[in-house]
């Protein structure tokens, strides 16, 4: 009896301890993974649908670890949201981001807009209007070329903090939109209440659920329904032509998507000319 019992412990804690090592090693490889410059922006078009023509780009991060090459973000981002250095992280992410963008805007002296993640601690931290203030300051971009993607969920944690904040981040000029529309509870009527641009469709609002693509009717519907509030739709993760014909009928705004463009790095992006062209 004492040996199953031990043969009971050697067979369910080894696969607990590994989970939580991969974790515990990702934690602590991130902490000075910003220091030793392991992380990296690309970045994704976005484009106008009415032109079929690029308008801006949205930034996402990447993380080149020394010895586990690339780690997708689904697999740090949570760790760095729970330790706190989605902050620091962060702030590098709107740095470099509007930096490179500046640059670009001055090479091909055209506008566009990059847009760049925030997760719900940062926008939970006090500073993080003057943050946005001093990096548009600092790096010279127009607040109208910055565009800050929030998810439902950081939403509707303070409704009332975070309906202010919003408001001093419009009066700096920036665009607001809000990610992954579709993945959580909030709905239109809620979204009122913040003063906010575009409306990011998540693919799966898009999906019916038997995979297939839904009607265009719906789209069309839901498409008017922002627009009436002043909100531009932007469809993610279009990767066939039957989805963007569809979005073109429901005369969504723009879209991103693999069948479109993949996320890339900046020169990759400035060297296929998938830079805005001119409106
Ligand atoms: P997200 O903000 O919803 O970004 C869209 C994700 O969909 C990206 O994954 C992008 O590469 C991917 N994608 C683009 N086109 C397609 C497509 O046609 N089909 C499919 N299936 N996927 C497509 P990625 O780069 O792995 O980023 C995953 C998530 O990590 C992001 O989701 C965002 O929530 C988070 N993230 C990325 N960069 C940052 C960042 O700088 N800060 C913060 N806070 N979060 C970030
Ligand atoms: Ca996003
Ligand atoms: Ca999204
Ligand atoms: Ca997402």
């Amino acid at each position: 009896a004492k040996n199953a019992g031990r043969n009971r412990y050697r067979f369910f804690e080894p696969e607990m301890t590994v989970a939580t090592q991969v974790r515990m090693a990702l934690e602590v490889s991130l902490r000075p993974a910003l220091a030793r410059g392991e992380f990296e922006l690309h970045y994704q078009p976005r484009i106008d649908l009415a032109r079929m023509a690029p308008v801006g780009m949205e930034a996402l991060i990447r993380w080149n670890h020394p010895e586990r090459g690339r780690v997708p973000p689904q697999q740090f981002i949570g760790i760095a949201e729970e330790t706190g250095l989605i902050v620091p992280i962060g702030r590098w992410v709107l740095q470099e981001a509007c930096a490179r963008t500046r640059a670009l805007i001055d090479e091909f002296g055209r506008k566009m807009v990059v847009s760049v993640n925030v997760s719900a601690r940062q926008l939970g931290n006090a500073h993080f209007v003057d943050e946005v203030r001093a990096v548009l300051l600092e790096t010279g971009l127009a607040p109208d070329c910055l565009e800050l993607e929030l998810t439902e969920s950081a939403l509707i944690e303070d409704i009332e903090r975070t309906a202010a904040m919003l408001k001093d981040l419009k009066r700096l000029g920036v665009a607001l939109a809000v990610d992954d529309f579709g993945t959580g509870y909030s709905s239109l009527a809620y979204l009122r209440r913040f003063p906010i641009d575009v409306l990011k469709l998540d693919r799966s609002f898009l999906l019916q659920e038997d995979g297939n693509v839904t009607t265009s009717d719906f789209v069309k519907a839901f498409v008017e329904m922002a627009h009436a509030l002043n909100m531009a739709v932007v469809a993610e993760g279009v990767e066939t032509e039957e989805m963007l014909e569809l979005l073109r009928a429901a005369r969504c705004d723009q879209a991103q998507g693999y069948l479109l463009a993949k996320p890339m790095p900046l020169d990759t992006l400035r060297i296929v000319g998938w830079t805005a062209s001119p409106s």
